[in-house]
This record gives C-alpha cells, sequence and structure tokens, in this order.
C-alpha cells in the first residue's frame, strides 16, 4: 500500500510519526482510525491481533534520533509544532562530569530563544550541577527529577505553559528521557551520548538501550 508523502497534511496532522502502531500492519504510521477514513479499508494492527509486543517498542521508540542537540533544525522543530523544549544534562549538553558546555549548544539555545522557543532543564543530577549550567544557558531547571517518574516532566510543562503535545524532550538515555517524555505524551528526541563514561547504573541501562534500538538509529 503507498501512499503521498504529505498525507499527513492531508489529513490535517503536524508529524508523519505520531504513532507506530499501525505502521508496522502497514498502515499510514498515525492510527487505526486515519487509515480506515484515508483508505475506506480496514488495515488490521497488533492491537486487532491481541499482539502487545508493539507497545513497548511504541514506548521505548524516540520520534527521532540526533547526534547532538545542535543537530536539530529550529525550522523543524517549528513545523512539527513544537514551541518548547526540556533537555537532559548530562551527555545531552555535556560530558559526563565536565563544567563547560560546548560553544554549539550555547548559541543553539541561544537563538531557540530568539525564535520563540521556551526552554528548561530537567536532570537526575543534584542540585548545584544542573543550576549552574542551567544559569549559564539561561533557562529555568528540575534537577534530581528522578526520570522516567513524570514528576519532573509534569513540572516542566506547568513551567513552559504548553500542552503537552507541544513540547520535545531531548535526552541521550532511552529509559530515563525518551521513556519519561513518552508517559508524558511529548514529542522525543533521542540523542548520542557525549562520552561513553557515566554512572554504573547508565552503563548498565546503555546494554538493554542498544538492544532495543538496534538496527534503529
Ligand atoms: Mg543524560
Amino acid at each position: 500500500m503507498s501512499y503521498p508523502t504529505d498525507y499527513h497534511k492531508i489529513l490535517g496532522l503536524r508529524t508523519k510519526s505520531l504513532c507506530t502502531t499501525c505502521a508496522q500492519a502497514g498502515g499510514f504510521g498515525v492510527n487505526k482510525r486515519i487509515c480506515e477514513q484515508a483508505s475506506g479499508g480496514y488495515v488490521e494492527s497488533p492491537e486487532d491481533t491481541g499482539d502487545n509486543r508493539y507497545k513497548a517498542k511504541v514506548m521505548l521508540g524516540p520520534d527521532r534520533f540526533a547526534p547532538r542537540l545542535h543537530d536539530v533544525p529550529h525550522e523543524e522543530l517549528e513545523a512539527a509544532g513544537i514551541r518548547g523544549l526540556i533537555i537532559d544534562l548530562d551527555n545531552t549538553l555535556l560530558g559526563f562530569r565536565e563544567t563547560e558546555l560546548a560553544r554549539e549548544h550555547v548559541d543553539w539555545v541561544a537563538r531557540a530563544h530568539e525564535r520563540g522557543f521556551r526552554i528548561v532543564m530537567v536532570s537526575n543530577n543534584f542540585s548545584t550541577r544542573v543550576n549552574t549550567l542551567a544559569a549559564q544557558l539561561n533557562v529555568a531547571c528540575f534537577p534530581n527529577a528522578l526520570k522516567p517518574l513524570p514528576f519532573g516532566f509534569l513540572r516542566a510543562k506547568r513551567c513552559l505553559q504548553l500542552r503537552r503535545r507541544e513540547i520535545a524532550v531531548v535526552g541521550d538515555q532511552l529509559f530515563t528521557d525518551v521513556l519519561g517524555g513518552k508517559l508524558c505524551g511529548h514529542y522525543t528526541i533521542l540523542t548520542e551520548p557525549i562520552e561513553l563514561k557515566d554512572f554504573a547504573i547508565t552503563r548498565f541501562f546503555r546494554f538493554f538501550e542498544r538492544l532495543m534500538l538496534r538496527g534503529k538509529r
């Protein structure tokens, strides 16, 4: 089954990848109702067959991959209806235990502010480090967030005063940033970790991350 490349615009949707549930069954990648409406026919999805394995894939699949935050064009986010960003700190903005932010990230955040994006930092790291680096970027921050639990994301959303689909979560970890962002209904972008050195617990999860993302990056 083939579809026009701009089907999401025809259907009045912001992006092509809102959901992967029916894409796996050869549908639009939006949802079953829209598939039926657009194609005029029934499209079998894993949901219909009782196969629940797709749920884990959906919850742990980022909407977009990027090598670094500054590789994501502002225009692309605007086109996807994103107006706010929740950004992770460690290994997303700077390496583990580094204290100096990369010039590219400082410039990217400054340009994002100029374009009207609202940005907050949500980190599992302790307060002093997160506060210092957030101040350098001129953004609010929520340290000790216990991601993927939703508390930090909910506080960030309140701070941004945007709807959940207008917010993108950017981070380097599948099981904290992406999973937490998905649980809260945000657009998610998974970046490459800046360095492999990290907390022992993070290194443990990286192993499963590699399994989940095999052949996807
Ligand atoms: Mg991180």
